[in-house]
């Protein structure tokens, strides 16, 4: 009895010196960063009690496309207790959540003597806690390199990038490179090709040829999706333009390789030794990015001081638009469309003005800013909101109105939602639709024409007319008028300009208004500034005319007595230069 109290209390004894060695080592692995020297004090608490003398960690992951060798990292520490027994091993194996293998062993010291079944079970456990921690420690490494760096290639991000680009700015470095923005042509339609993941795979395979390129000192950056930054030292900037001007890659379709072709568009911005914020460099490159994407469509661009504020008073236009709209600064200008016969009032044509710290801006000022984000698409259903708004305004007030044509951008045909949109403000303004015309400038883009012709159809069966704007300006003029449903041609000004016409200007002229009416189409041609021009109209029978000759655009309350009035006394009509 006796006996066993005191086995009892040895063995006490040593549990508790374990429980607390056992405490000690969570505690150090717990408590501050897990590096290799906490790993080595941390075991140090328990190499006595167990007799071990060194710990291994083996960690290894298959090739990637990253990573085209694979990963085997090992990491050992001696305990400095004496010798050990490479015979004398615990090992284990564990699949990490990074489909990678983690191996640890603890290797017995030398005459150590073989471990219980207990001791043994308490090892297991250590190497447990032990792995926990290194995935941990791993984890947070990968969450600290991902704040810097793209998952995918393993190429910076934009914090990377910026990391970079600081570093070479705090040694006055940086005027010495170019920087690039650049995203590649058609990448939408390889990830429809391929499949989003054969088109990572590709984006990988694109990326390990430039970085073919790229020197030490300089830096390829990936911000998302198809979007690259660069910076390249001067001297290079030519040649990295030309290689990303087609890089070849490949990929897989039923396990069949085929090329892929893949072209960047670049917008580039040549660093001086004045830049201030380096932070910028992503921005200024992206507005030279966007001239070449959208206005020259070439593979890229240099920043221009021009395109610089343009991107300013841009930036401006859109910051004031949204207030503008709900403030009403947005007023129409109506200008009177003549019929030539009786000199009578025909129609009327809406263009608005922007009235801003009491000034008045034109469209010309404005409108093109907007265009391009389709800021645009609001302001033209503002506009056809206040038409309808003031034709139910001349009703009450016993004028009869005359049709009046609204101008939509043609950004609006690929919007679904269209055609609708319109048919529901008229009808919400309670407003007869024969009041309404819509124009719209011919295209000479495929899919926006067939979405023209949907348009038109559409319009056509709820009474609405269309008219197409600036005709004879673009490419597919006569395609539009073979197949479109269209109601009205609106002759462009440029056509009737030239104080004396050539023959083959009039044959154009007259053959379109010749064939515009076998096919039921009226026409008006605008931007008639003088008698000659009328005289010319009539003769090849067009006969009606928009212009300064008659009318400039004016506000709604002066056009309100045109209405009224409703013809024109011609003996006060003159040419514009004689106004
Ligand atoms: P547009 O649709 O071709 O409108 C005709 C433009 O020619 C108007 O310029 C008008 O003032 C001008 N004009 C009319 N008669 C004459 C003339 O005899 N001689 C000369 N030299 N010019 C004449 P405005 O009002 O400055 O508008 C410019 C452009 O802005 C419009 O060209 C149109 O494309 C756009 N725009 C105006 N309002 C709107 C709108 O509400 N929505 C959209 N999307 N565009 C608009
Ligand atoms: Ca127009
Ligand atoms: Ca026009």
């Amino acid at each position: 009895m006796c006996k066993l109290n005191i086995h009892e209390t040895v063995k006490g004894r040593a549990q508790i010196l374990f429980d607390i060695h056992f405490m000690r080592f969570i505690q150090k692995l717990s408590e501050s960063e897990n590096t290799l020297d906490i790993f080595k004090d941390a075991f140090s608490e328990l190499a006595d009690q167990f007799r071990f003398g060194e710990v291994r960690v083996r960690y290894t992951k298959k090739e990637t496309i990253n990573n085209p060798d694979g990963v085997d990292d090992n990491i050992s520490f001696f305990l400095d207790k004496g010798d050990i027994d490479e015979n004398n091993v615990i090992k284990k194996e564990f699949h990490t959540a990074e489909d990678g293998i983690e191996y640890i062993s603890l290797v017995a010291l030398k005459d150590a003597g073989l471990w219980t079944e207990e001791e043994k079970n308490a090892l297991d456990i250590i190497i447990d806690i032990f792995f926990f921690h290194i995935s941990k420690t791993r984890l947070i490494k990968a969450i600290e390199q991902s704040a810097y760096k793209d998952y995918l290639t393993e190429l910076p991000n934009s914090n990377g990038y910026f990391e970079f680009a600081k570093n070479l700015y705090e040694r006055n470095e940086l005027a010495k490179y170019n920087a690039f923005y650049f995203d590649l042509k058609g990448f939408g339609l390889v990830n429809v090709k391929f499949g989003k993941e054969e088109a990572d795979i590709i984006i990988c395979r694109y990326v390990s040829v430039l970085k073919q390129f790229i020197a030490d000192d300089e830096c390829l950056g990936r911000i998302a999706g198809d979007n690259f930054v660069a910076l390249i030292r001067k001297e290079r900037s030519e040649e990295f333009l030309k290689l990303i001007e087609n890089v070849e890659t490949f990929a897989y379709v039923d396990k069949k390789m085929t090329t892929v072709d893949i072209s960047a568009v670049a917008g580039v911005l040549e660093i001086d030794e004045k830049i201030e914020d380096y932070r910028q460099l992503i921005s200024q490159c992206s507005i030279a990015y966007d001239v070449a994407k959208y206005v020259t469509k070439r593979p890229y661009m240099y920043l221009t001081k021009e395109m610089n504020q343009k991107a300013l008073k841009q930036k401006q236009v859109r910051s004031k638009f949204k207030q503008a709209i709900m403030n009403e600064e947005f007023v129409i200008y109506y200008q009177p469309k003549v019929e030539t016969d009786t000199y009578s009032l025909a129609g009327a044509e809406a263009l608005v003005r922007w009235v801003s710290d009491d000034k008045l801006i034109s469209p010309g000022e404005f409108i093109p800013l907007i265009e391009e984000d389709g800021l645009i698409c609001e302001l033209d259903f503002y506009m056809l909101k206040h038409v309808c708004h003031d034709i139910n305004m001349w009703k009450v007030q016993g004028i009869e109105p005359v049709r009046v044509s609204v101008n939509f951008s043609r950004r609006h045909l690929l919007n679904p939602d269209f055609p609708q949109k319109i048919i529901d403000t008229i009808s919400e303004h309670g407003v007869n639709p024969k009041y309404i015309e819509i124009e719209i400038t011919e295209t000479a883009d495929e899919e926006e024409s067939d979405m023209l012709n949907i348009f038109m159809k559409e319009m056509k069966d709820h009474g609405i007319a269309t008219a197409i704007d600036d005709f004879g300006t673009g490419v597919s003029s006569f395609n539009i008028l073979r197949n479109s449903q269209v109601d009205v041609l609106k002759i462009d000004k440029s056509l009737i300009d030239d104080a004396v016409m050539t023959e083959s200007d009039i044959i154009v002229i007259s053959n379109i208004i010749k064939m515009a009416r076998e096919l039921d189409v009226d026409v008006i041609t605008e931007g008639v500034e003088r008698w000659e021009q009328v005289e010319f109209l009539h003769d090849i029978d067009c006969h009606l005319i928009q212009g300064f000759l008659f009318d400039r655009p004016m506000p709604e309350k002066e056009y309100t007595e045109r209405l009224r009035k409703r013809t024109y006394d011609i003996t006060k009509v003159n040419d514009v230069e004689s106004k």
